[in-house]
């Protein structure tokens, strides 16, 4: 499958225009504070280097003590320091034409510890700390300790800094006069308020020279109330400009908006048309930012002049080689990143280290120590039954590795219950991880056995190893009358497309019954908002006209037409397990669609016409066409408890090893470890299908 024919034909990047136009984005991954983190961090950087990577743009680091993000996050301020970071500027200059620029952030009233500070005394929404306001004295010996960090970072190697002023960041509190309520020379009106920044500019400019890349994070839009105009963006801008950005990057909306603007659900490329808009104003390079995953979005980007470079993080978590696959035309083979954030952003912000759901190596790349297998001699043969994620990420890696590997799995189509996923509006990315699979499974010559369903007593070859990744069944709980026709699993609601009515209860509101609602609240008829970008913008209510401050409007309600019961039985918070940084936009979007919600239920009985439920000791019935069970799954693993008793080589992973709260991320976690695990163990070989 070819998803992009047309790839780079209009404007035909090649590689050294990719490298030039492609900017790896700041990221936090949570290996700055990690012990011998710049030792990982080199080995994360050097990869995406290779791999053809032209800028990279560290995640964020402090200039100094107020503005870490959390008490133990890094800090650049002491030259006692820049040895750490010269690891990773000579990493990266290995490639030789290779650059690197230290993201300086200082977080002000988001830094959550107790001596955070801001332009004025106002927490912010999504932070207990109230800031203590910075005095005239503080503010210029933060814009002394951004000057030494930036003097630092020239030591170290670094080619340059980028200066974060957005995201809801100190710069930004200073710019907006959501945040500026001070009355000194770095409040009041637009001229004061960006002082700061402009200071900051200034002052580095003038002691680091002309050859040193400095480059500016400007808020475009704010997306909260008593954010910056749009009149205000340009003056700041066209100052900058005079102050001597080399470039200036996108920043979208703060973190207290609640605005989705990087998750899975935000249309690909919905915020270019701002830095577009900027563009008519400056000359200044501009990248644009947020949901740019495919080289066919960049090429459009690019070939239509709405910005002169992109910046994409998350993509090159989920494939260090994008841009070398993406200049050999080679889209096809990229590992896309499907806006999740389930390893990145969810696991930074429970302060775990960073991955990637679809790359499980990424920030991780020196646990994965298993040589390339180049002779026939050692190559291993395995038999994988069952191809999800799970066993296809064994697949794949182990063919990678220079093993022979056969997959057998009982449907027309590999994918298992990713094929479900992708069938979800907002979901759609997960379209791409099948992509990648099927075109690695050609590639490597992995050979695949669809249609066959593999049982104890068919053996026929010789293997190795068999590794047993047959996922799960649904739960079917014990009510009364859970056996009707009118009651069906998630499984066939969508993957078998069962019809429903226009009145539905669902059982269970994990992540599936979340997913089932919002499926079932869709119009079938329309375009999921995650394509459309109008209507992502209407729901939402991003005003694109940027008449109001900070570019919101009223949200629009689209209510479901279908009348649809979310049910759990634990009385805690419904969708509390749902993603960190994601749960909170499938909470509202249900809301917005006025899904009825139940917590603290306890089923009584499925009838011919509804279910039966009661609710503190109150029973009620819900009149409802169908009930659909999404309470949760059980692993589907007797093959392997069989074929072991046969004293087989057989190992288990992802759902059928153990179904309580697996995810994609784990399953393909295990797939890609036990890959590695098995490629340098001795094993006997054994038989099986
Ligand atoms: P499965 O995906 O269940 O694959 C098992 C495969 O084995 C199947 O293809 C099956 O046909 C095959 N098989 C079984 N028995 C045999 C046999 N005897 N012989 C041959 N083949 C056999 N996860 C996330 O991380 N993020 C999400 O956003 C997300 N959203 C989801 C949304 C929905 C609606 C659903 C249903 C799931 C979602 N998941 C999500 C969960 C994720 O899809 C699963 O955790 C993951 O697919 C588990 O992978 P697996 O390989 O272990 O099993
Ligand atoms: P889940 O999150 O464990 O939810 C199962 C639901 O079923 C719970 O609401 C549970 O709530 C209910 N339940 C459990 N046993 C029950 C019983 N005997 N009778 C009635 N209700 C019962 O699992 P899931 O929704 O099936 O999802 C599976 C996995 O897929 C999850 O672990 C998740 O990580 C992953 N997933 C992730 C996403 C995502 O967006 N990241 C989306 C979909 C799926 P009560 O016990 O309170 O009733
Ligand atoms: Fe992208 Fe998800 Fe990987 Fe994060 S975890 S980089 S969002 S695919």
């Amino acid at each position: 499958m070819q998803p992009f024919p047309h790839i780079f034909s209009p404007l035909d990047l090649g590689f050294t225009q990719l490298k030039n136009r492609v900017v790896m984005g700041s990221m936090h991954t949570g290996l700055e504070e990690a012990e011998n983190g710049f030792e990982k961090m080199a080995s994360y950087f050097r990869e995406r280097a290779k791999g053809g990577v032209g800028l990279i743009i560290t995640g964020g680091i402090s200039p100094n003590f107020s503005g870490r993000v959390a008490p133990y996050s890094s800090q650049l301020s002491f030259p006692w320091q820049v040895g750490k970071h010269k690891i990773i500027t000579n990493a990266v200059h290995e490639t030789d034409d290779a650059k690197i620029c230290l993201q300086i952030l200082h977080s002000g009233r988001y830094g959550y510890h107790p001596l955070c500070c801001a332009p004025s005394r106002i927490k912010s929404p999504i932070s207990p700390f109230t800031p203590r306001a910075l005095s005239t004295w503080g503010v210029k010996k933060t814009i002394r300790d951004f000057v030494n960090c930036a003097t630092l970072a020239k030591k170290a190697g670094y080619d340059g800094i980028e200066v974060m002023g957005s995201e809801g960041y100190l710069i930004n509190e200073f710019v907006a006069p959501r945040t500026n309520k001070r009355v000194d020379q770095y409040g009041g009106d637009l001229t004061n308020r960006i002082r700061f920044p402009l200071d900051i500019i200034n002052t580095i400019r003038a002691k680091l020279g002309k050859e040193f890349i400095i480059i500016f994070r400007l808020s475009l839009l704010d997306l909260v109330e008593q954010g910056s105009n749009w009149q205000e963006v340009v003056t700041f801008a066209k100052a900058l400009e005079a102050a001597g950005v080399d470039i200036i990057n996108t920043g979208i909306g703060w973190h207290e908006a609640r605005i989705p603007t990087i998750a899975t659900m935000v249309p690909r490329a919905a915020f270019s048309w701002i830095t577009e808009k900027l563009k008519q104003e400056i000359a200044t390079p501009l990248i644009t930012t947020n949901r740019i995953n495919t080289p066919e979005v960049i090429e459009t980007i690019l070939s239509n002049r709405q910005a002169d470079m992109v910046c994409m993080a998350r993509p090159f978590l989920a494939d260090p080689y994008f841009l070398a696959k993406a200049a050999a035309n080679q889209a096809a083979a990229i590992n896309t990143c499907i806006g999740c954030n389930q390893a990145c952003l969810d696991h930074v912000f429970k302060q775990k280290i960073a991955s990637c759901l679809v790359n499980p190596k990424a920030c991780h790349e020196t646990e994965f120590t298993a040589a390339i297998n180049t002779s026939s001699i050692n190559q291993k043969s395995f038999a994988v039954v069952g191809a999800g994620p799970a066993g296809l990420s064994f697949a794949i890696e182990a063919a990678q590795l220079g093993n022979k590997v056969t997959v057998f799995e009982r449907s027309h189509e590999i994918g298992g219950q990713f094929n479900i996923a992708k069938e979800i509006p907002g979901k759609e990315e997960f379209k791409e991880t099948l992509r990648y699979f099927n075109h690695h499974i050609k590639e490597l010559n992995i050979t695949l056995k669809l249609n066959t369903e593999v049982t104890p007593d068919n053996l026929v070859n010789g293997f190795d190893a068999v590794i047993i990744s047959t996922g799960i069944r649904p739960r079917i709980p014990t009510i009364p009358g859970v056996k009707l026709p009118h009651v069906l699993t998630y499984q066939d609601l969508i993957w078998k497309k069962h019809s429903v009515g226009q009145t539905v209860a669902l059982i269970g509101a994990g992540g599936i019954g979340y997913d089932c609602a919002e499926f079932l609240a869709h119009n079938p008829n329309t375009i999921p908002t995650s394509l459309d970008k109008e209507a992502f913008f209407e729901q939402w209510g991003i005003d694109t006209t940027y008449k109001n401050r900070g570019a919101i409007k009223p949200k629009t309600s689209k209510l479901s037409t279908r009348k649809i019961y979310l049910l759990q039985r634990s009385t805690t918070k419904m969708g509390k397990d749902l993603g960190k940084t994601t749960g909170w936009i499938h909470r509202k979007s249900l809301n917005n669609k006025g899904i009825e919600m139940l917590t603290g239920v306890d089923y009584k009985a499925i009838t011919e016409t509804g279910l039966v439920i009661s609710i503190n000791g109150e029973e009620k019935t819900l009149e409802v066409d169908n009930v659909i069970l999404c309470s949760g799954q059980i692993s589907n693993n007797e093959l392997y408890y069989a074929l072991k008793k046969q004293k087989l080589n057989v190992y288990l992973i992802g759902g059928a090893l153990l179904a309580a709260e697996i995810d994609a991320k784990r399953a393909i976690d295990e797939g890609v470890r036990l890959a590695h695990t098995l490629t340098q163990s001795p094993l006997t070989k054994c038989v099986a299908v």
